[in-house]
């Protein structure tokens, strides 16, 4: 909830405005380690990102008192970095999932927490803070300030130039931060040039077949039809539609296979529920919504439509929705893939015991 507290600003304390760094005026009541310009200021950085982090803040800003010996400073000083690392990590987790939900007002409240503590933790001009420029570069390029946006990239760029052991991680999403400004602009040839460096980058240390790689695909294919190069287009929606299908089918596996049964003697390391599921994180699942979901929209519009393609996006999004735990719609898109798999020429019927496999699992869950 958002309570105003008028600030009675001591004389010599200079308190800034979380969000403009402006001289504040009110507090927030809830943690009363937050400070704001206005009214305005506030609500914009509760909705963005303070409703999940008002009371974590408080230890972090709270000042550790120069008490007990040398070790337990040390020891609170580490804790303290502890605390900052995970406020980065949520921040950023955050601005990341709102980016792919294309809700970019939002985004620059917690992208602009994760820089903050990235500062304190890791100095001005580190690497560490580059991904949240990004951040802030998307989110500018998704509201259409491009001139911000560019701000936002030249400071990654700048840090990332400078910095010989960059990884590639870190470069990658450079490169497809700089193809979609390029996109923004309709500068399609130069989009391509950095989405083809990002998938270069990505391949590299995640491989090419990886989720964190399609992103750049996806970006490409999209290119491409703007440029109404729909071959192309579609035969990347396609490749991007295989990494996915592969991984959430790898996710819908362990969730649904019965544990097999102990065998021979001594304790029986295996029964039970499988519980070490692998996760799509709250950024990965926005994102697995993004692009399976446009996919999914492109080849519905089709006049033409293949039946074993539509059968494989048709299952990705049923497997989608069973990860994100809405059976009946988990239920409806396999259905529609069991339809198109059996209208296909050459019948897959890899595909369609699958299928019927993950519609009997379907029924077990709902
Ligand atoms: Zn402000
Ligand atoms: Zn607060």
């Amino acid at each position: 909830m958002i309570t105003i507290n008028p600030l009675a600003n001591p004389k010599g304390v200079k308190l800034l405005c979380e969000l403009c760094q402006k001289p504040a005026f009110v507090q927030c009541t809830d943690c009363r380690v937050t400070y704001y310009c206005g009214p305005e200021h506030q609500k914009t950085d509760w909705l963005g990102i303070h409703e999940k982090i008002c009371q974590l803040l408080i230890p972090l800003r709270t000042p550790i008192p120069f008490l007990g010996s040398e070790e337990e400073r040390q020891h609170r000083k580490q804790q303290q970095i502890v605390r900052q690392t995970q406020m980065i990590e949520l921040c950023r987790t955050e601005g990341q999932k709102l980016l792919f939900e294309g809700r970019y007002d939002r985004v620059v409240p917690a992208a602009l927490e994760s820089l903050k503590f990235s500062i304190e933790v890791y100095g001005l001009s580190s690497i560490e803070l580059v991904p949240s420029y990004l951040i802030l570069g998307e989110a500018s390029i998704g509201l259409g300030r491009l001139s911000q946006a560019e701000e936002y990239l030249a400071q990654a760029q700048w840090t990332v130039l400078k910095t010989p052991e960059c990884p590639d991680s870190i470069k990658s999403k450079l490169f497809r931060n700089l193809g979609l400004l390029y996109a923004a602009q309709g500068n399609y040839p130069d989009a391509l040039s950095q989405l083809a460096d990002d998938i270069y980058h990505s391949s590299r240390v995640h491989g090419t077949d990886d989720i964190r790689t399609s992103g750049g695909y996806f970006h490409m294919a999209n290119v491409f039809y703007r440029q109404n190069k729909l071959d192309v287009a579609f035969s990347l929606y396609n490749q991007v539609t295989d990494i996915w299908f592969e991984h959430l089918g790898k996710l819908v596996g362990q969730r649904t296979k019965t544990p097999a049964e102990p065998s021979g003697i001594g304790p029986a390391f295996n029964s039970g529920v499988p519980t070490d599921f692998d996760v799509l994180d709250e950024a990965q699942e926005a994102e697995a919504i993004q692009v399976v979901n446009a996919i999914l929209d492109l080849r519905e519009q089709q006049t033409v439509q293949t039946p074993a393609v539509m059968c494989k996006i048709y299952f990705t999004t049923a497997m989608l929705q069973f990860i994100l735990g809405d059976m009946p719609k988990a239920r409806d898109f396999g259905i529609k893939a069991r339809t198109a798999c059996e209208s296909a020429v050459s019948s897959d019927e890899g595909t369609m015991s699958n299928l019927v496999e993950f519609l009997k699992a379907v029924e077990r869950f709902m």
